[in-house]
């Protein structure tokens, strides 16, 4: 399947894999009830480079090797992938100077403060305000569901300025910390590995300076931030559903009902035929997704909502049948099949929902023109 990747591409995902089964597979039970130092982890893969990719595709393959334990790990990426992009294609020259080396390293962890209460999909409804005193901008309002919440010490903000919206970058480490308020991490279905919090904003200050100013509108570079960060949490998907495949062909062809292997019905040979096809169809999404970022073939937009909708739901329906090919044991808590379950159902919400997917599509292709 992955012949037409360089040999450079896959001499690293071996080398992905050798840190996926040394640093992630033991962990599982940690990472799922949030007693996992993810901070460690980041810093681990900053030490290693695997932050600092030349392609994306180089890193939607780490991602999909790191989810075949924990897909959790893809959406806590994402984030941290997604600021990074968005400063290297709208930073000015003294934000790159100042974010991309720390951030590359994971001596800053990064994420996007877009949600609010009332502003889900229909993001452009912000109302945290980002009022101008001088050369500050000062912050207020309430911003939910932020993935790396309570780990991250830089947040990209969608906030309403007067000039409408504004994308700014507030620095946790430049006085911060008293003033922006985190709340707990928020349980969840699945994704659990990956830290959700509020945040509270009472008088965050952030210098002019670190606004993402661009002839581009705000708009799309906010979605071209999600763009990035969907692309990471589908390979998320695609590496998980490896996984459950594995897992349900090595079933299927050891658990014998009426004297013969289950693998031998056709009933459980066109599932497991059905799951490969699918699967591999969404990986081909996502790299052609990732391949589309790094040739700015300008379908970035179109190729990025596909894989996000193919992925994530090929997540929830095949993770579903593998737990039905194993049956009784695919529910209990001997295999990861429940957890990723529950993961794929949280992938089809967050980073924009499937029908949001669908309404970009709708404009992407022009369809109601
Ligand atoms: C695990 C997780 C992590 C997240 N991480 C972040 C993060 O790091 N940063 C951040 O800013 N946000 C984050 N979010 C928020 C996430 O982006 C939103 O939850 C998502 O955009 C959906 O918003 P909502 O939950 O308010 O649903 P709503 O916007 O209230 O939507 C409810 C339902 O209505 C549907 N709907 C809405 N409008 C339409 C329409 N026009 N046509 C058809 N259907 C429609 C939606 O698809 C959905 O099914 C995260 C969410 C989750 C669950």
């Amino acid at each position: 399947m992955n012949t037409f990747l360089s040999t450079q591409q896959k001499a690293l995902q071996d080398k992905y894999q050798t840190f996926a089964n040394e640093e992630i597979a033991p962990f599982t039970k940690e990472l799922e009830t949030c007693s996992f130092d993810l901070k460690k982890l980041f810093e681990k893969i900053g030490q290693l480079g695997y932050l600092k990719y030349t392609t994306l595709l180089d890193v939607t393959l780490f991602v999909e090797t790191i989810s075949q334990y924990d897909s959790g790990l893809a959406l806590t990426v994402s984030q941290h992938i997604a600021l990074i992009e968005v400063i290297k294609k709208y930073g000015t020259e003294n934000q790159k100077a100042a974010y991309l080396p720390l951030l590359e390293e994971a001596k800053v962890i990064g994420t996007l403060a877009f949600s609010e209460k009332n502003a889900g999909v229909d993001y452009q409804a912000v109302e945290t305000s980002a009022e101008t005193t001088g050369d500050n901008y000062v912050l207020n309002g309430e911003k939910t569901w932020v993935v790396n919440g309570a780990l991250s010490n830089l947040f990209l903000v969608l906030a309403k300025s007067g000039q409408g919206l504004s994308l700014l970058l507030v620095d946790k480490r430049e006085g911060n910390s008293s003033t922006l308020n985190i709340g707990p991490n928020i349980a969840k279905l699945g994704l659990s590995s990956a830290y959700t919090n509020d945040i509270v904003f009472s008088n965050v200050k952030t210098s002019s300076q670190n606004k993402i100013a661009n002839k581009e509108p705000v708009q799309n570079i906010a979605l071209y931030a999600l763009d990035v960060a969907k692309v990471i949490l589908a390979a998320g998907s695609i590496g998980m559903l490896a996984n459950a495949l594995n897992i349900a062909l090595e079933h299927a062809r050891q658990r014998k009902q009426f004297g013969q292997n289950i693998g031998q019905f056709q009933g459980i040979q066109w599932k497991i035929a059905d799951f490969g096809t699918e699967l591999e169809g969404a990986k081909l999404q996502v790299y052609r997704a990732a391949w589309s970022h790094d040739h700015d073939s300008g379908s970035f937009f179109t190729y990025s909502a596909m894989a996000k909708l193919s992925a994530t739901k090929a997540a929830r329906i095949y993770t579903g049948e593998s737990i039905q090919i194993l049956g009784a044991k695919g529910i209990s808590l001997d295999t990861p099949l429940e957890r990723f379950y529950r993961d794929a159902k949280v992938m089809e919400i967050c980073l924009g929902t499937s029908e949001f997917q669908k309404i970009l599509l709708t404009e992407a292709l022009a369809i109601a023109k």
